[in-house]
């Protein structure tokens, strides 16, 4: 039903209903509110406590603008007689401003629900919900929707009251009766009805939470459809043939005799897993995790030597430029020694070189391709694609990967990350890869020193810095760059490179590297630092994948608070490459927030990316896992799937009983997996 089908809502509600991405009646059903107010029992205001939802009742007192450089914020000051709160906006439009001071003179009295919080001691909220007190005679307890610009909360409230009247009984159960007995999940429609609104009687801190039992119905019915499309995918993908390629590479085994040092037993281990995976005639689909620094490209280029000696052609694709040239400098050093060769296709590859690459790979004459996106544009043919690696796979959409996949007929695929989950979580996102974990770094790695410095060590920092140059070392120097200020954080780094340039260091060279400079001229100020021509690079956070250079070995962030905490461990890998001990000194900037001070010690404490990622687990925030979005998943509305563990593993045991070894799915209980995963995705995965 279209949204201007509902009574009351016309065209103006309807496009800004869109905003929120609302397109009709069902979707106003499912917009879960974001909070609860609880009208009957609203708390005095020195009671309150930090981190909890609470509403409180009390006088305005003040509503003001107030500008800090080149940020704005909309604060309101409400008093109950009790104690005093403040109520903050950030990032708003000019009209809430003028709809606030409209709805609430000063002396109104107003209900204001939300989470609580403090700065310099005084009680917050961010971004409350404010009520005329008056609206909450009648009491209960009340959703708070989220909203767009020019919508109110009664707007939504009338809206999605109206869909439940219209449509509400229509709404069928998908999931089983006897698997909702076995997890205990009320019905789909009484769910709805009840999260939408409330019975007085309710448990208001259960439903701030999202742990009521009306939000675990919801929630399961979403990673029950993530998981029926995981094994739908799984079961397609097992339906496919690849090409053949013959048991034994006798090439990769002469690499590894020419290489200087022994795979690891992790290394080892992943050979004989991949090369499981190719003896089958079913194509491969495998991620192989391993920190930052375990040897997974030797390993993936072991599997494309199986490749080129079966007489077909492989890809590795790399997220970046920087990062697809390194690949390409390890790779060709190993064909030189084994007299073979590869090609490079990234953007900055034009022209006639462009052609030639173009119809090597078309005609097959070339076997082995490292690249970008360039890879996966129209126009690019290869002759007989039979393995295709993708390295840094988060960064890349499934889009993009099946785009890859296409260019050859059902290849295996390999994907690799250095963002390791830990196993019991990995094996609920990924479940429609097998995973190869390496768990071991290469031998003669000595784990990076980690130090956090205040900005009063600043001169200690300087004074290792010389002393590294001193000792013939080079040094990252790696300075955020947060997307909403990018020009006034660019002009930062290179105010930053130019006083290390001329004041500082005087006597050393210092390069600077930034993501908005061509690859080109990226890969020049690279091969400048890497020829040890540069003694310091200043850089934004380009270094963050990948960036080989053995001699550096001290790295200094700047700010490291506002890293995520597998960023950092990235960076900190850009060091401790080579046998020489390695530093990573994280300068900690001024008031920095408790969940930041955790991250810092974290890394500092250790060195492990698994240990990290389970850290990451258990310090709650904002934001998804690690900081990384994995692409590759479909969008979740009701659950943060790296959160919800339990539910996930119980929603993956659901659809295995749902669909054991064959069998067909509720019509309904498929669309919402469609719904899900669009159809394309699965449409792709299945054809
Ligand atoms: P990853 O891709 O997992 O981050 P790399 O493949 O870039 O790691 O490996 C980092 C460096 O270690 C490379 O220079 C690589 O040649 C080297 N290397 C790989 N395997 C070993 C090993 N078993 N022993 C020593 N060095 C190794
Ligand atoms: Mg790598």
């Amino acid at each position: 039903m279209q949204l201007t089908e509902l009574p009351g809502i016309g065209d103006r509600t309807a496009a800004r209903l869109e905003a929120l991405g609302i397109k009709e009646a069902l979707d106003l059903v499912f917009l879960l509110p974001r909070a609860y107010q609880d009208r009957t029992n609203p708390r005095i205001i020195p009671s309150l406590q930090i981190g909890q939802f609470a509403t409180v009742r009390g006088q305005l007192i003040s509503l003001s603008e107030r500008r800090y450089r080149t940020r704005r914020t909309l604060e309101v000051v409400v008093s109950d007689g009790r104690g005093v709160i403040v109520l903050k906006w950030f990032r708003y439009g000019k009209w809430l401003k003028s709809n606030l001071e409209k709805r609430f003179p000063p002396g109104s009295q107003v209900l204001a629900s939300g989470r609580v919080t403090s700065f310099s001691g005084t009680l917050e909220m961010h971004h409350p919900d404010l009520n005329e007190a008056s609206e909450g005679s009648g009491g209960g307890i009340v959703p708070v929707y989220p909203l767009s610009e020019g919508l109110s909360q009664q707007t939504v409230r009338r809206a999605v009251r109206t869909a439940l009247a219209n449509i509400g009984n229509g709404i069928r159960e998908v999931i089983p009766d006897d698997i909702r007995r076995v997890h205990d999940l009320p019905d789909l429609k009484e769910s709805l009805a009840r999260l939408h609104e409330p019975l007085e009687s309710d448990d208001v801190q259960a439903l701030n939470l999202g742990e009521s039992p009306w939000h675990r119905r919801v929630k399961f019915g979403e990673l029950l459809a993530f998981q029926l499309g995981l094994l739908i995918r799984r079961r397609s993908l097992e339906g496919r043939t690849s090409l053949p390629v013959p048991p034994f590479s006798s090439l990769g085994e002469e690499l590894i005799r020419h290489l200087p040092f022994d795979l690891t037993r992790s290394q080892v281990q992943a050979l004989s897993e991949i090369g499981a995976d190719m003896d089958r005639d079913v194509p491969m689909h495998r991620l192989l995790q391993g920190d930052v620094g375990s040897g997974k490209t030797l390993v993936a280029f072991i599997a494309m030597l199986r490749t080129w000696e079966a007489g077909y052609q492989a890809v590795m694709m790399a997220p970046t430029e920087v990062l697809a040239e390194q690949h390409y400098r390890n790779i060709s050093h190993w064909c030189d020694i084994l007299q073979i060769r590869a090609a490079l296709l990234t953007g900055s590859v034009d022209g006639l070189k462009r052609k030639e690459v173009l119809q090597e790979a078309a005609s097959g004459e070339t076997k082995l391709f490292v690249g970008t996106h360039a890879l996966i544009q129209e126009g690019v043919r290869f002759r007989d694609l039979n393995l295709a690696i993708v390295d840094e796979q988060h960064r890349f959409g499934v889009l993009q990967r099946l785009a890859l996949g296409r260019k050859g007929t059902s290849p295996h695929f390999l994907v690799m990350t250095a963002t390791p989950i830990p196993r019991s979580l990995s094996m609920d996102i990924y479940g429609d890869m097998d995973i190869t974990t390496i768990d071991e770094m290469p031998a003669g790695r000595t784990p990076v020193e980690t130090l956090v410095f205040k900005e009063a060590d600043r001169s200690r920092m300087h004074l290792r810095v010389s002393r590294e140059v001193q000792d013939g070392r080079q040094v990252f120097i790696v300075y955020p760059l947060v997307e909403e200020s990018e020009k006034v954080e660019l002009l930062a780094a290179r105010e930053m490179a130019e006083s290390y340039r001329n004041r500082i260091f005087p006597h050393l060279n210092v390069g600077l590297l930034t993501g908005r400079m061509s690859s080109r001229e990226k890969e020049e100020v690279m091969e400048r630092f890497r020829t040890g021509d540069y003694h310091i690079l200043v850089s934004t956070t380009v270094i963050e994948v990948g960036v080989d250079v053995p001699n550096a070995t001290l790295i200094v962030v700047e700010h490291a608070e506002r890293f995520g905490l597998f960023q950092l461990h990235q960076l900190r890998g850009r060091v401790g490459r080579g046998t020489i001990r390695s530093t990573c000194i994280l300068m900690e900037g001024n008031n920095i927030t408790e969940e930041a001070r955790q991250r810092l010690e974290v890394i500092a404490r250790t060195n492990s990316g698994f240990e990290i990622a389970e850290a990451d687990l258990q310090i709650r925030g904002p934001g998804d896992f690690l900081g990384v979005r994995q692409a590759g998943m479909p969008d979740f509305h009701f659950t943060d799937p790296f959160r919800e563990r339990e539910l996930m593993s119980a929603a993956r045991e659901a659809a295995l009983r749902m669909l054991p070894g064959g069998g067909e799915l509720d019509p309904d209980m498929a669309r919402e997996v469609r719904r899900m995963w669009t159809d394309g995705l699965l449409a792709t995965a299945s054809g």
